[in-house]
């Protein structure tokens, strides 16, 4: 490994040993900048990396909020504001009881990459809480009410609207953040402010949100992957896929592979997997959204005929026969083992929905057997390439038709696709997307910190 990549490494474990999901995302990205960084000495000049792997601005609050029954409860919330070279920092936010520093310094480290990715002038953010919408404080097994996520979000955005706006950091949803917090954190922002303006994506369709974006992440996993399989001269049709999750992203990306001909045989959550042999309908993926967003309930609630619910497990090691995977759930979710069991029975695809859901073990598993493997950053993109669409639209005061989206969101994924490929064959990694995405984010971030300087 080059000295400098090194170096930086060692100096980035040391100063954040408690922080694992963070040095993992920075390893995989530094460890293939290798060639990249030997053909550019103004990096190295510049003290990019070292830049890099260090938070512009880290924001740690209180979130104090008043449950149904009246008790004071009290959350952490975060902005991690990664970096800005190339535009507002823009990136998700999460509400989960696993969220810590580590966890969102991965996820706005991914982001600044993925964000450049996607053509679009954005730069990385990530942020969120500890907040459990899906656990009532106060009654063991049920979730917390709308009174009650509405009034953690109000004060969320208390603190939160003090650090954004539609030039300087712009947020989305993430995990457990979708239509109905957005909305809440909206309304919270715009009286604070007494200002409307585009600061956060993701908005209903009646308050300036885009058409296609809550399809965009699961609907750009997959056009992704077809770019991958065009060059294979391959296509979706009659191809058996697994997927994990059972949210935004999974449910997506089962809607288009079905539209494009494939089976779609598993979906996941916190319960287990189903199962089901002969492939998804529409109508069931509809039933798992509704299931997911309207009743909050779990996949081991549905009755499918000839559907096998696993409890407790993932959607990996169920079926027999697989041609392409798609994990949609969360970080470190396919180890090595999973992946060993998908190129035993046939995989050759993999794309990346989630964010970093695929541990060292099962990555190297995929690099060596010279599958197509999309790593998340670049596949995952489309989401928040809308987001920027959205924006565009806010600031412009105009609605683009869902054909137009769609049409914008495919060039998108296929831009992204072909500069990852471009890179890694440049860099003498052909067909290697995880050098290929890595070296196409970064050189343009780093190129736009050169020209702006030491800041
Ligand atoms: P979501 O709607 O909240 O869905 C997440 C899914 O993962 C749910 O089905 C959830 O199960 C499952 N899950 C979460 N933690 C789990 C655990 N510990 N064990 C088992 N299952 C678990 O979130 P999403 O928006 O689809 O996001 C999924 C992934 O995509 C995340 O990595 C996110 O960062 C990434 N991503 C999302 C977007 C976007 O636009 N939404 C964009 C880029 C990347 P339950 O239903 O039981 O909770």
């Amino acid at each position: 490994m080059n000295k400098y990549v090194e170096s930086v490494l060692k100096d980035v474990k040391a100063k954040n040993a408690n922080e694992p999901e963070f040095l993992q995302a920075v390893d995989e990205v530094l460890t293939t900048l290798d060639p990249v960084i030997k053909a550019n000495p103004q990096y190295e000049a510049n003290a990019i990396l070292e830049r890099m792997v260090e938070p512009e601005r880290v924001i740690m609050f209180r979130v104090p909020w008043v449950d149904d029954k009246g008790i004071v409860r009290v959350n952490r919330g975060y902005r991690i504001q990664m970096n800005s070279a190339i535009g507002p920092y823009k990136g998700g936010l999460r509400f989960d009881p696993s969220v810590n520093l580590s966890v969102l310094k991965f996820l706005a480290f991914e982001q600044v990459f993925k964000n450049s990715l996607t053509t679009l002038p954005m730069g990385g953010g990530k942020g969120g809480s500890d907040f459990n919408p899906k656990q009532s404080p106060h009654t063991p097994g049920k979730r917390c009410s709308d009174a009650e996520v509405m009034r953690f979000c109000q004060s969320f955005m208390t603190e939160l609207y003090r650090h954004i706006g539609p030039d300087t950091d712009v947020p989305a949803g993430d995990m457990n953040v979708g239509g109905r917090e957005i909305g809440y954190m909206f309304g919270q922002y715009k009286r604070l402010a007494n200002e409307w303006t585009g600061v956060l994506t993701g908005k209903g369709l009646s308050f300036g949100g885009s058409l296609i974006r809550p399809e965009a992440t699961g609907y750009g996993d997959v056009y992704f992957a077809e770019n991958m399989l065009a060059k294979r001269g391959e296509t979706f049709e009659g191809k058996v896929c697994v997927i994990s999750g059972a949210g935004n992203v999974a449910s997506y990306a089962a809607e288009k592979l079905i539209q494009l001909g494939a089976k779609v045989v598993t979906f996941s959550d916190r319960s287990g997997a189903i199962y089901i042999p002969a492939g998804m309908t529409q109508e069931q993926v509809q039933e798992v959204m509704y299931l997911k967003t309207v009743k909050r309930g779990e996949l081991s609630e549905l009755k499918w005929k000839g559907a096998k619910f696993a409890k407790g497990v993932n959607s990996w090691q169920l079926a027999d026969k697989i041609d392409a995977a798609f994990p949609c759930a969360r970080q470190n979710e396919l180890n090595g083992k999973d992946a060993e069991y998908l190129l035993k029975h046939g995989c050759t695809l993999v794309g990346e929905g989630a964010n970093m859901p695929s541990t060292p073990d099962a990555i190297a598993a995929f690099v060596k057997a010279k599958i197509m493997y999309s790593p998340g950053k670049a596949s995952n993109a489309g989401g928040v390439a809308t987001s920027g669409l959205e924006m565009s639209q806010n600031s412009e005061r105009l609605s683009w038709t869902r054909e137009e989206v769609d049409a914008k969101l495919k060039g998108i994924m296929k831009a992204i696709h072909d500069n990852a490929w471009e890179a890694a064959a440049k860099y003498g990694k052909k067909g290697n997307y995880v050098v290929g995405a890595n070296i196409a984010g970064f050189t343009k971030v780093a190129d736009a910190m050169v020209a702006q300087g030491v800041c």
